[in-house]
């Protein structure tokens, strides 16, 4: 289980870093010096058996009845609980 939730951080040029956020913390990018702001949490919510962020790169259909997107880094969907195949092999 992954229980470190990721937060969704942009500077005011509008960069954007997905990292988990320590309490206090200060992020600042390295090339611009602008200070990241947090503006919103990434799914899934922590505490979750993946650790990815829930962009599309990271997802794929379970197959199943619920058409539903799961993430790839799981061995079963996090909706009905299927055992998906390995990645690869469709
Ligand atoms: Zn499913």
């Amino acid at each position: 289980m992954n229980e470190r939730q990721k937060y969704r951080l942009r500077t005011r040029s509008d960069k954007e870093l997905i990292r988990e956020v320590g309490p206090g913390k200060v992020y600042v990018d390295r090339e611009t010096g602008e200070e990241y702001a947090v503006v919103g949490k990434v799914l899934p919510l922590a505490p979750s058996p993946s650790n990815t962020p829930w962009t599309v790169q990271n997802l794929r259909l379970c197959g199943c009845s619920l058409e539903q997107l799961t993430p790839k880094d799981v061995n079963d969907c996090v909706h009905c609980g299927r055992r998906l195949p390995a990645m690869g092999s469709e």
